[in-house]
């Protein structure tokens, strides 16, 4: 029930209260005051009936008394008057009228005991009063009653009944309470309907404002509350809506701001509040994210972050980053959250032949989810692997589990541009029924991916610039500064695995002569070719590095002495065979001698087995050329003196 209606109801019973009131009231006042005036009347009729009838008998008249009687009825609304003689009076004087015996029980009981008694009564639909009084006998009174009478005091000496129309006073009584009910009902009602006047806008505006906190409550801040008065409840209605105006305004200014940061605006149907809200948390968040991965060391552990986010924040359980890896190559950096895993979403063609990943190609996001099948070289496939947290799951699998592992068949391709191109792509792996959930959330993720790739760029920059320290610009290989800081980590993995470390110092023979004959950059172009022919000469665990000018070391890692003397002496072949080109036209052939020792079999210290490798070059050198020599402890004590 409306507020409205409820005080409209107070009203009305209480106004009905009122007039009922006022009814009980003014009927019970008019019986009290008929009962005291009519009793009046009843007493003074009587005392005039007894002075008449004293009189009567003094003057010798009472024979006339009937006549007097009958002139007194005719007196307006007297409807009867009637006197009865007591017993006393009739053995004194006789029988008197039979009508003045007593005609009923009150007029004998009166005659009996003296009292005088009184009663309402209707009669033929008239109401009447009827007084019945006693005339008692008293010698105190003037006349003295006992003079004539020959009673003792205080006897009953008859009674008179006189009876009252009580229709007149009735009628007007009923007029005087009808019209003060009417006018008092007539005030209520104007009072009502003031009232009403006064509270409806109180109603309506407690209902608008209920409207509007539930909209509110629901993110809609739209709403407005009609101002129907210039009262308090008028002033009401104005501040609701300038706060409504306030809130509705301020929210789709930070609404805006967000979606220019997010590119994507927040769902019409959700509740405005919530969504901005959680916009605002989302970007943080991220914020967050980029101040935590400024302090990454490198770009590896930033990936590693960024893949536990995509899975703990996200529910993106399958994911790839690539990062470009040359011209036309792309490298898998990380894959379900792995790092260093296989590529396991996209057609392996991507890492060699860049073009074919389309967000590489077209450095736009590259939206699977709404558009299936929309880059070729995407691979879905079923879910069969564990992904990063499902290995410590358990066998524990429940339905729900299966149904997610069903089919990822659905992707998102964001690109991340550094330095004007495309520097890594992070990719999205879904399952259809779960793809609209990802949608929604791609944003937010673009959100964390804008924030990461400044700090990749940065740290790739670094990674390069450190990578350029430690590389020989002419051939791309390692430089001896590498070695100095490497050394330490491949001593320890070898003494952690308990392996050997063969050292393979390289010189090419007579190398002066090739500069001196050709140009210094045919000297380079044979380097150049020297170095990508022992690279490929090499596994990917061996090291390859330019010592000095046209000297190279080699490390193997986990060899043999036998295993060692091998390679180097088949890479001394491959060179003694190769036909290095000259610019211009020809070839040339040249020699390489070789220096073996091995770690920690020679030496305890890795840098003397190093000396001692470079002893048994020198004596390669001395013995010849073009050959390959083992240290011997006797070359070092003989060739002491050199060193
Ligand atoms: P051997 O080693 O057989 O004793 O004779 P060699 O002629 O090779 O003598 P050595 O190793 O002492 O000479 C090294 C020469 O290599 C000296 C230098 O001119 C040349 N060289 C060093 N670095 C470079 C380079 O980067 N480019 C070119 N073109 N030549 C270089
Ligand atoms: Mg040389
Ligand atoms: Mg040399």
């Amino acid at each position: 029930m409306t507020l409205n209606r409820k005080i409209t109801l107070l009203l009305i019973a209480v106004a009905l209260g009122i007039l009922l009131t006022l009814l009980v009231i003014s009927l019970y006042a008019f019986r009290a005051f008929s009962l005291a005036s009519s009793t009046a009347h009843v007493q003074t009729a009587a005392e005039i009936v007894r002075v008449h009838l004293t009189e009567a008998m003094i003057n010798g008249v009472i024979d006339k008394r009937e006549q007097f009687l009958n002139r007194l009825v005719e007196i307006h609304n007297l409807r009867d008057a009637r006197v009865v003689r007591s017993a006393l009076v009739n053995q004194q004087f006789g029988e008197g009228l039979s009508r003045e015996s007593a005609a009923d029980a009150i007029e004998a009981a009166v005659l009996v005991d003296g009292v005088a008694r009184y009663e309402f009564s209707e009669w033929n639909g008239e109401p009447r009063f009827r007084g019945t009084l006693p005339y008692i006998a008293t010698a105190r009174g003037q006349p003295n009653c006992l003079q004539c009478h020959q009673v003792l005091e205080g006897s009953v000496l008859g009674a008179v009944t006189i009876e009252l129309s009580l229709a007149e006073l009735r009628r007007r009584a009923l007029t005087a309470i009808i019209l003060s009910i009417a006018t008092i009902g007539i005030i209520t009602l104007i009072a009502i309907l003031g009232a009403r006047r006064l509270i409806l806008p109180v109603g309506h505006t407690a209902a608008a404002l209920d409207g509007l906190v539930k909209r509110a409550l629901q993110g809609d801040f739209k709403g407005r509350v009609e101002q129907r008065t210039n009262d308090d409840i008028g002033a009401i209605a104005s501040h609701t809506n300038r706060l409504l105006s306030f809130l509705d305004e301020g929210l789709s200014r930070i609404g805006a701001r967000v979606t220019e940061l997010t590119g994507r605006p927040p769902h019409r149907d959700n509740n405005q509040l919530q969504a901005t809200l959680e916009m605002v948390d989302g970007l943080a968040d991220a914020a967050r994210f980029k101040s935590t991965i400024e302090e990454d060391e490198t770009k590896t552990e930033i990936y590693d972050r960024f893949g536990r986010l995509l899975e703990t924040r996200f529910a993106v359980r399958h994911s790839s980053v690539y990062e470009t890896d040359g011209p036309k190559r792309l490298a898998a950096i990380a894959v379900d959250g792995k790092i260093g895993a296989d590529c396991r979403w996209c057609d392996p063609q991507i890492l060699v032949r860049s073009e074919t990943c389309r967000a590489k190609r077209s450095g736009h996001p590259v939206d699977g989810l709404r558009q299936p099948g929309i880059c070729y070289a995407f691979r879905p496939g079923t879910d069969s692997h564990p992904a990063r947290n499902e290995e410590t799951a358990g066998p524990g699998a429940t339905d729900e589990h299966d149904r997610a592992r069903a089919h990822p068949d659905r992707h998102y391709c964001i690109p991340i541009i550094q330095s004007g191109m495309v520097g890594s792509v992070v990719q999205l792996i879904t399952t259809a029924e779960e793809a609209p959930k990802l949608l929604e959330q791609v944003p937010y993720i673009q959100v964390y991916v804008r924030e990461m790739a400044p700090v990749l760029e940065a740290k790739r920059l670094t990674e390069t610039l450190r990578e350029s320290a430690l590389r020989d610009a002419m051939t791309g290989l390692h430089n001896r500064r590498f070695l100095e800081e490497y050394v330490d980590s491949l001593i320890a993995t070898a003494r952690r695995r308990n392996t050997k470390l063969a050292l393979l110092m390289l010189d090419l023979d007579y190398f002066k002569m090739v500069n001196d004959t050709y140009g210094h950059d045919v000297g380079d172009t044979v380097l150049k070719a020297l170095a990508e022919l022992l690279k490929q000469s090499l596994r990917a665990s061996d090291l390859l590095i330019r010592f000095g000018g046209e000297e190279f070391l080699i490390i193997l890692q986990e060899s043999s002495e036998e295993g060692a003397m091998t390679v180097a002496e088949k890479i001394r072949e491959s060179i003694a065979e190769f036909k290095f080109s000259i610019p211009g036209g020809g070839n040339l052939q040249k020699t390489i001698s070789v220096g073996v020792a091995m770690f920690p079999e020679d030496s305890e210290t890795f840098w003397q087995t190093l000396k001692y490798a470079d002893v048994a070059l020198y004596r390669a050198k001395s013995d010849g050329r073009n050959r390959v020599v083992r240290f011997a402890p006797e070359m070092w004590s003989a060739e002491d003196g050199i060193y």
